[in-house]
């Protein structure tokens, strides 16, 4: 058995942490952390590449995003429902990984799947905290869930720095050649490329922004922030 992970990303879609909660993935990573990511679909409705395509880019994403392991759970693309089946695939994950800190998506988005995700993701954990739910398994619950909001409308609780790896945030995304570029060939950016590299700087740089810096990934938590040394706390006043 793998050693456990300490921080797990939970998304719909392949390509979903790249745009929301990579930067931080990739820190805590450089940190000494084992980080993991669990899409829950293979993006199979998607109208570009196949699924198989799309898998073989989310692991080359993974190493460039210092994943320790990436999984896949094959949940129905498009039509993510919350049922009792996809919530025991994600508690067999958490046995299996035993993660300290999840990461989901924020619970309101536009398109359903994220939302869904989010739902999924969080009960999934509960699920898996629960003693009979099968004897044969060790229970096990994260420490902490953390809502990766950057596509939503609300004010975060936090914003990581990722000023020092924003760039492989965007090479990772990019290892998504079937749904970015318009060409095989990789000479320089495609106007679809552009597009997306612009939307996730701009974002990125407005989440900086707040605390002070180039780039930032936002997160909600549901629970107050604790703090217990008021002398260290980052965001200059002035
Ligand atoms: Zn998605």
């Amino acid at each position: 058995m793998s050693r456990s992970i300490d921080l797990l990303a939970i998304a719909a879609h392949p390509d979903d942490v790249e745009q929301t909660c990579g930067g931080t993935l990739i820190r805590m990573a450089e940190r000494g952390y084992r980080t993991a990511v669990v899409d829950l679909t293979a993006g199979e409705m998607g109208t570009r590449g196949t699924p198989e395509l799309r898998l073989e880019e989310a692991a080359a994403a993974g190493k460039e995003m210092l994943l320790a392991e990436r999984h896949n759970l094959h949940l129905p693309d498009a039509r993510l429902e919350n049922t009792l089946e996809a919530r025991l695939a994600v508690a067999a994950k958490i046995w299996e990984l035993r993660p300290r800190v999840v990461i989901l998506p924020y619970g309101q988005a536009r398109h359903p799947d994220h939302y869904r995700a989010s739902e999924i993701g969080f009960e999934g954990c509960f699920l898996a905290g629960l003693k009979k739910l099968d004897l044969a398994a060790a229970p096990h619950r994260p420490a902490k869930v953390l809502y990766s909001s950057i596509y939503a409308d609300v004010r975060p609780t936090f914003v990581v720095d990722i000023s020092a790896q924003f760039e492989r945030r965007m090479r990772a995304l990019l290892c998504y050649r079937s749904q970015y570029e318009s060409r095989a060939e990789a000479a320089h950016l495609f106007p679809e490329q552009e597009a997306v590299a612009e939307r996730i700087r701009a974002a990125a740089r407005q989440y900086g922004m707040l605390i002070h810096t180039r780039y930032g990934e936002p997160f909600v938590v549901r629970e107050m922030m604790r703090v217990d040394d008021v002398i260290r706390l980052g965001t200059p006043s002035f």
